[in-house]
Order: structure tokens, then C-alpha cells, then sequence
């Protein structure tokens, strides 16, 4: 069959933000405009049609699990019909690492999953949600494209290693280290680095969908004049759950450390997590550098994560799942 068709799905945002004045670029309520309207007078690639679907109207700052998990569901049935050329899906800026994140790890789609964002509301005089979405689009449709991208400010960027790296500027976005996928200047896509790897569905994609809750995971960072506290406060928490028998996604199950440099963790703070591997919270540890992974050694008791530490407590959540 043909695959001629794009899915555009709205989750909210500033890409879909109001505000009273269009010279505001801040007092500006995000995800107000439906997708629909945020689609009128964007081109759309030659030769395909197009679907769009409300999944969420949020402000990404609170994005959820339940809204994971309908967006999940969402973009895994649209891939798999036959006639889906490519899912775009418009989202705030704020979370939209982690939506990338989780989007890679539990469908590592074989074709392209576009997230398109914005640093301006959909009322700004100089809005830069339409082109980035008319990008999206483009990017979507390129012949052999695939997995999980976000698209900003003319740069396509890996799922995996896209990071929000400026709070206003509309070149918000970055891949560190790894580099941007490739550019696209004047409708002309430029690739520097080959797609994303297609894989398969997470093996526990059932209870992805059916758990009640996800399993709770805290990230916190280690800095001068940290102190066992935060962490005592959480075990306290957790044993007074376990008590009453609280459900799944209010009892504390991992951590995750930012640590300073390559993963080093205050004395005090880590004497509190290893209490807090003891009581069996699973801990792991990565960097609160902007840049770099860090690198195994050393006789820390807590085990390293590659991915910044908002990916990281996705990843340990996906495990503990
Ligand atoms: N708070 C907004 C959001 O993440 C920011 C944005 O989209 O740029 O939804």
C-alpha cells in the first residue's frame, strides 16, 4: 500500500500557546489552540495527505503519565497502519527530551516520529511554531527517514540525544556531543549523521499500557553543601507507604543521582543513598553536566546511567516497570 499519509498529533505547548499581546513572548498560557487551527496555512509535502488528532492541551511542564501513555498508544497504532508515511506530533519544549526519550525506548519505530515544538506562542507576531511545524512535516515525508526526531529552529535532532539547552532562544536545542542528525536550510535537508536505528517494541509494552501507575522514580543532584536529608525525607516516605500498603507509583522505587563531573556524589548524600539501596530502592547515578556520559570506574556502590538525568529516570522507571 501506498504511504501517503502524515498524522499530526496535538499534545499542547507554547507551539499551541495564546497570549492577549502579540509582542508577548511570556505571559502566555501554552497549549491553548487545537492542532487543527495550528495546521491552516502550513505547507504540507507535496503528494501526501494529512490526519490530525488532539491527543492532549497541555503546558509540557506538567506533562504525565497518563498523557505518555495515551501519546504512546496514540503514535504506536498510527505507525503501524500500512498507508502511515510518518507521525508529527506538536509538544512544549519544556519536557519534550523525555517525551523523545520514552518515544525512542518503547517503540523504536522504523519510520519517522517527528516531534515539532516552538519557543513563541501560536499568537506571537513572529511566531516560529509554523515553520518549525511545516520542518516536521518535511522531515516526516523525506523517503527513508525514520525514528524518533525533534525538529527546531532548522535542526533535526536524535530522540535519544536531544536536550532543551536554552530557556528563550528559539535555537533551544541540542544534541551534545553526538551532534545534530542533519539541518534543513531554505526546504533543503542537509544529514550529518544517519537516523535512528529502528528496534522493537519494549517487551513490556502490555504493562506499559495497563499498569495503574508507573513505578516512581525521584531524581536529585549532588552539590556543595548537600546533606542526607532529602534523601532521609524520601526513605521515611517510602516506609510509611510500605506500611499501608500504598499502590504502585506513590511508594519511592529508584533514584537517580545527578552527580558532579563524572558522577561523583557528596560523602553525606551518598551515605544516604546507600541506605536507600539497602532498603531496596534501586539507585543509579549519571552527571548534571550539560555535556558528556559518564564513564564507569572507581568503587562508587551505584551503578551508571549514559543519558542525562531527566532520560535517566525514564530509563530506570522502563526497568523497574
Ligand atoms: N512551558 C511550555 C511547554 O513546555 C514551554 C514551551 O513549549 O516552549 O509546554
Amino acid at each position: 500500500m501506498k504511504q501517503d499519509t502524515l498524522v499530526v498529533l496535538g499534545t499542547g505547548g507554547t507551539i499551541a500557546g495564546r497570549a492577549a499581546d502579540p509582542a508577548d513572548h511570556i505571559g502566555y498560557r501554552a497549549g491553548e489552540v487545537p492542532v487543527h487551527e495550528l495546521l491552516a496555512g502550513v505547507a504540507w509535502p507535496p503528494g501526501l495527505r494529512g490526519v490530525c488528532e488532539q491527543v492532549a492541551q497541555t503546558d509540557s511542564k506538567d506533562m504525565d503519565s497518563a498523557v505518555w501513555r495515551t501519546l504512546l498508544q496514540a503514535v504506536q497504532a498510527h505507525v503501524q497502519r500500512p498507508e502511515v508515511r510518518g507521525v508529527v506530533v506538536t509538544h512544549g519544549t519544556d519536557t519534550l527530551e523525555e517525551t523523545a526519550y520514552l518515544l525512542y525506548a518503547v517503540l523504536q519505530p522504523a519510520k519517522p516520529v517527528v516531534l515539532a515544538s516552538a519557543m513563541r506562542p501560536a499568537t506571537s507576531a513572529q511566531a516560529d511554531g509554523p515553520a518549525n511545524l511545516a520542518d516536521a512535516l518535511a522531515v516526516a515525508a523525506l523517503p527513508g527517514a525514520r525514528g524518533v526526531l525533534a525538529v527546531c529552529a532548522g535542526e533535526v535532532h536524535s530522540g535519544l540525544d536531544v536536550r532543551k539547552v536554552h530557556n528563550h532562544r528559539l535555537v533551544a536545542f541540542d544534541s551534545g556531543d553526538a551532534g545534530a542528525l542533519g539541518v534543513l536550510e531554505e526546504g533543503r535537508f542537509t544529514h550529518w549523521r544517519d537516523w535512528p536505528r529502528a528496534g522493537t517494541l519494549w517487551p513490556r509494552w502490555e504493562s506499559l499500557c495497563a499498569a495503574p501507575a508507573w513505578p516512581r522514580v525521584e531524581w536529585l543532584s549532588s552539590h556543595g553543601g548537600q546533606s542526607a536529608w532529602l534523601v532521609q525525607a524520601l526513605l521515611e516516605q517510602r516506609a510509611r507507604a510500605l506500611e499501608r500498603g500504598a499502590p504502585r507509583g506513590e511508594m519511592l522505587e529508584g533514584l537517580v543521582v545527578a552527580g558532579t563531573g563524572n558522577g561523583t556524589v557528596h560523602r553525606d548524600l551518598s551515605a544516604a543513598l546507600e541506605a536507600a539501596q539497602a532498603a531496596g530502592v534501586v539507585v543509579w547515578r549519571t552527571t548534571r553536566c550539560p555535556r558528556g556520559r559518564v564513564l564507569a570506574g572507581g568503587d562508587s556502590p551505584f551503578p551508571v546511567s549514559e543519558l542525562p538525568p531527566a532520560k535517566a529516570r525514564l530509563a530506570l522507571m522502563l526497568q523497574l516497570l
